[in-house]
């Protein structure tokens, strides 16, 4: 196998968008187009439209191969890795990505069987070294980094937490017109493969707060009476909640739901600090959300400069109002 062979990477429509997953994706395929000095092209299981095709250009997609029938497989994950690694396998493509979201992690190793690849799922960086190139992933609930070799003797099947992925995004790509291919199997792939009938989203109540979307973290400045309320809050509005480690060491919730240094490293959409003075423990550990907001009634809290969005406010007042407009925006009691 030559030493540089192609990247494929296998971008979802989901509501017919190239969605901020997707994007992630494809600026991290162009990345690693770089990294390996490989070429490097896209495969989808639908022809995309002329926005589609926009969308992949405008983060540098070369070349797409659309998977004839390709959206007819996807809840026959079983049937759809194998015209993957059909696929794969017809274009000499050494290195399989996915992101490693609900569809890329049932594809990942189905693909990886069929082309008896090696797998690295929740891929977070790849350096080459002089022995071949250095892959790493977060282990433990991301609080270790585990690095393996891989020689290029093998193909490779990869998959990419969709958090890393938000965070890759590359605006300064250069923009092209991808050339769009379809592609089916000479011998068609079929099979009695097992259905997805529906799929089930976590509940932010008890999702591990490392994957939450949405997180409202109590501090210090809670007492029980606001903590029972953003308890509340956190219920109502279906998001996850978090604490700083004095409230965990008052054992008003477990070790589970502590945010920080040694508590977990989170990247939400959206994190709400609420009575959290931003010491260096907790912000190292929620640095990377996507957006920060605080509510603090010190207007000089360390918390501050490292926001997006602060709020000089007594929890007190804050939290019954939040609580009374959102059951009002709900429907519920005023
Ligand atoms: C080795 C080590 C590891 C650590 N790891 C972690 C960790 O993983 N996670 C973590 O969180 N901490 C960790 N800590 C502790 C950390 O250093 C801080 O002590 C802790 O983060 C402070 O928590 P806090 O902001 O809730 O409390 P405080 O620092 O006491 O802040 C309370 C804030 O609430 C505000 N406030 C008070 N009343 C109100 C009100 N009514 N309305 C609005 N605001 C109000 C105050 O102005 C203040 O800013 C660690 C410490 C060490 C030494």
């Amino acid at each position: 196998m030559g030493s540089n062979g192609k990247i494929l990477v296998f971008v979802d429509l989901p509501g017919g968008e190239v969605d901020e997953t997707g994007r992630g994706l494809l600026s991290y395929g162009a990345r690693l187009a770089g990294i390996l000095d490989s070429p490097w092209e896209v495969a989808v299981a639908t022809v995309p439209d002329f926005e589609q095709q926009a969308a992949f250009g405008a983060y540098g997609t070369p070349a797409i191969t659309c998977i004839t029938e390709g959206n007819s497989l996807l809840d026959r994950p079983a049937l759809l890795g194998k015209n993957i690694a059909a696929l794969a396998q017809a274009t000499s493509a050494t290195v399989v990505f996915l992101p490693h979201n609900d569809l890329g992690s049932t594809l990942a190793p189905i693909i990886a069987h069929e082309m008896s690849a090696a797998i690295m799922t929740e891929l977070v960086t790849v350096r080459q070294s002089a022995d071949g190139v250095r892959l790493s992933r977060r282990a433990l609930g991301v609080r270790i980094a585990e690095t393996r070799l891989w020689d290029r003797t093998r193909p490779l099947v990869a998959t990419v937490p969709t958090r890393s992925l938000s965070q890759v995004l590359m605006a300064t790509v250069r923009t092209t017109v991808p050339t769009v291919t379809t592609w089916s199997p000479e011998t068609p792939l079929t099979g009695t493969a097992a259905t997805i009938n529906g799929r089930i989203p976590p509940d932010p109540q008890t999702v591990d707060l490392t994957e939450a979307e949405v997180i409202f973290s109590a501090g210090k400045g809670c007492d029980p009476a606001t903590f029972e309320m953003l308890k509340e809050l956190c219920k109502l509005l279906n998001v996850s909640f978090g604490v700083t480690r004095p409230v965990y060491d008052l054992g008003w919730t477990g070790f589970e739901r502590m945010v920080g240094q040694t508590g977990r490293t989170v990247t939400p959409r959206l994190y709400v600090a609420l009575g959290i003075s931003g010491s260096m423990h907790h912000v190292g550990g929620i640095k990377d959300s996507r957006r920060i907001i605080a509510v603090n009634s010190d207007a000089k809290a360390p918390i501050f400069p490292n926001v997006d969005e602060g709020f000089v406010g007594d929890l007190k007042e804050v939290l019954p109002r939040l609580l009374k407009q959102v059951k009002a925006g709900i429907g519920g009691a005023p």
